[in-house]
């Protein structure tokens, strides 16, 4: 289903853009701009941006000089790397952010600015959005036109092309899944993209204070790829049981070098830690394999794996939804079938 929807037109004057500019705002970690924002750039090239892309990184320390030389050579679109360097910026809050995008866009005036739609843009777009007295596009996957984009709605279930008739700037957030990168490096030949200091005179200590504080990072150290960005997903259901039995997922996502996912009735159940959900609320990823065990399909979790390339579904009940959308199904009990796969499969 396509719906078409169009934005309630503006009194003020639509978006009419003199020449196309864009920046994206990137999120960075250990000196590197994370692949996501890279997906950002990609999203912000088939807008018509080929080689005038600014990318906005903010932040402090020795890893923020790190990351800016990362980015002016981690894509071909990046002309223009802009720091935003204070220590109001170490924590991606929302109200420091949006502040540093509207002082960053009153220079720049660009027709777009975009961000990945994880959490952080999530976090910081809605604010600066307000702040730009502008209505942002959120979850695109699909880039039309310079205003005209395709975002998912009731759970992934229906496509709904956007033509947005706001005033300029256009905010959007992207999914990015749907503008992966093949190679996150910049062409041999292109020249890097020049790196330049935000002015940040404009900028007082009372922007940094805001609602939110920042109290602590507790991530998971691991050595599994990032479920984002994943090329093979194995992912368990609440069938596992108990967290004892999902260690078996786990050792079955190290043999093919995958990463792990769970169902939210899975982490609600305290098996696997949030940060490891798929679905509608909780991650979006697309990778070359999903492999889903225990899971019966709930369209909550469908949306976020629908667009996987190959799924592989292990499930005790031959009419659980999960086989719908499954290129292969197997009809058995995840406890033989996982020892099975484990003792079969080759170690990495
Ligand atoms: P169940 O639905 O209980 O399914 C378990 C499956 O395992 C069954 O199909 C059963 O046949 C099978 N099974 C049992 N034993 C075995 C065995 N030994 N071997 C093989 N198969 C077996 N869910 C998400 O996953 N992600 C989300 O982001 C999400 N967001 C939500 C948002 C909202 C607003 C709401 C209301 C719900 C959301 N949910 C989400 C929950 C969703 O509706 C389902 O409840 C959940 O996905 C079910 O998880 P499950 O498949 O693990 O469990």
């Amino acid at each position: 289903l396509r719906a078409i929807r169009y934005h309630p037109i503006s009194s003020r004057i639509a978006a009419t853009y003199r020449s196309l500019s864009t920046l994206v705002l990137a999120e960075h970690e250990g000196g590197s701009i994370k692949a996501s924002s890279i997906s950002a750039v990609e999203a912000a090239k088939s807008i018509g941006n080929e080689n005038s892309v600014s990318l906005l990184l903010a932040g402090s320390g020795p890893s923020l000089k790190e990351a800016a030389e990362h980015a002016a050579l981690c894509h071909p679109s990046i002309s223009q790397v802009l720091v935003a360097e204070s220590d109001n910026f170490t924590y991606p809050l929302a109200e420091p952010w949006a502040k540093l995008i509207h002082v960053v866009h009153q220079k720049g005036d660009y027709s777009h600015i975009i961000a990945a739609s994880g959490s952080f843009g999530k976090n910081i777009v809605p604010r600066a959005a307000a702040l730009l007295d502008i209505s942002p596009v959120t979850d695109v996957t699909e880039i039309s036109d310079s205003n005209i984009f395709v975002r998912p709605i009731y759970a992934g279930n229906a496509l709904c092309t956007v033509r947005y008739t706001g005033s300029s700037p256009c905010m959007l957030t992207v999914r990015s899944t749907s503008f992966s990168v093949a190679s996150t490096s910049a062409d041999s030949n292109s020249k890097p993209a020049s790196i330049d200091q935000v002015d940040l005179s404009n900028f007082s200590e009372d922007d940094a204070v805001g609602k939110s504080r920042y109290i602590k990072l507790s991530s998971q150290e691991t050595e599994r790829p990032d479920l984002g960005n994943a090329r093979v997903v194995i992912t368990g259901g609440r069938a596992l049981k108990s967290a004892e039995n999902f260690k078996m997922i786990e050792k079955l996502a190290e043999k093919l070098g995958a990463a792990v996912g769970a169902t939210r009735a899975a982490v609600d159940a305290g098996y696997v830690p949030n940060d490891l959900q798929v679905g509608q609320t909780g991650k979006i990823v697309a990778p070359e394999l999903y492999m889903a065990f225990g899971v019966s399909g709930a369209i909550q979790h469908i949306a976020g794996m629908r667009d996987a390339k190959v799924i592989v579904a292990v499930n005790k009940d031959a009419d659980a939804p999960i086989f719908q959308v499954a290129d292969y199904g197997l009809v058995g009990d995840l406890f033989e079938v996982i020892p099975e796969l484990l003792e079969k499969l080759p170690d990495k």
